[in-house]
């Protein structure tokens, strides 16, 4: 396919495409090793996790002397919540516990209240959980659309594939498994550990560029948070953002749209649906 003519343009959408081009000015194709975010970005098994964690931390906080207005709590959750989305769960953990501290309040460790956030998780997931396992749910219905293909197509092209996620590892790689993906990732499956301070995903990422001795333009990024977009532009990679919409695989998420062009996403797309107009944009030379 040929490139469109508006190649200038900081935002156009890839003609009869639901893909959004933010930024023109970067090599493609030359691409060695991607990495992917997992919950959102391949993943469904933890959608509305956000359900969970927001009004556990509101009930958390709304108990302190210093609380403020239920409305004013729900504000300050979700702003920090989304802001940390990417890193490991405990970063949140350790905001919440500041939070009620300066509310007056005695906190429980960052490790209590990320155990409390688990078992309230995983009371809404674990039918996922078994239901893959069991094989009564089907794998496709718990992945974003296309990525079985895309993961194919790139290992095709011979790109080694890695996935770094902020959840726990054993349930990263347990749930990569189930949903069938696991194999695809011959670069290593990440995530997040007790000794939290041995795991980023910019580790991993300085880990790949040093291993391959890639340049930034080696490496490609796929996420809907902002923590590996901006994880994956810190080192001059193309960061795709994936504002997918969990709930209905269906279409762009909005609030996930603003939030990775904010973080500085060169390209939105909704899912891996369009899959040939992706690789035709990502490897347009090849
Ligand atoms: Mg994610």
């Amino acid at each position: 396919m040929n490139r469109p003519l508006a190649m200038k343009a900081i935002n156009y959408w890839w003609p009869g495409t639901s893909m959004e081009i933010l930024r023109d000015d970067i090599n493609l194709g030359k691409f060695k090793a991607a990495i992917f975010d997992f919950d959102g970005t391949i993943s469904l098994i933890r959608a509305g996790w956000q359900d969970v964690m927001y009004p556990y931390f509101v009930e958390v906080l709304a108990a302190t002397p210093g609380a403020e207005s239920l409305t004013q709590i729900e504000h300050l959750v979700k702003e920090f919540v989304d802001l940390l989305t990417g890193k490991q769960t405990i970063y949140q953990t350790i905001r919440l516990a500041e939070e009620v501290e300066k509310r007056g309040g005695e906190p429980l460790t960052p490790l209590e209240y990320k155990h409390e956030y688990l078992r309230r998780l995983w009371e809404q997931i674990e039918h996922r959980v078994q239901g893959l396992e069991d094989g009564s749910i089907d794998r496709e219905s718990m992945l974003v659309p296309g990525s079985m293909g895309l993961l194919e197509e790139l290992r095709a092209r011979g790109l080694t594939l890695y996935l770094a996620s902020g959840t726990d590892e054993p349930y990263v790689i347990n749930e990569a498994t189930i949903l069938g993906v696991a194999d695809f990732f011959d670069g290593g499956i990440y995530g997040a550990l007790d000794r939290y301070e041995d795991f980023s995903k910019a580790k991993v990422i300085q880990e790949i560029i040093k291993d391959h001795q890639l340049s930034g333009e080696e490496l490609l990024g796929f996420g809907d948070g902002y923590v590996e977009i901006e994880n994956v532009k810190a080192v001059g990679g193309y960061a795709v953002g994936v504002a997918s919409n969990e709930l209905t695989r269906e279409g762009i998420n909005e609030w996930k749209r603003s939030r990775l062009t904010r973080a500085g996403a060169d390209m939105i797309i909704p899912d891996y649906r369009e899959l040939q107009e992706l690789i035709d944009h990502l490897f347009p030379h090849v």
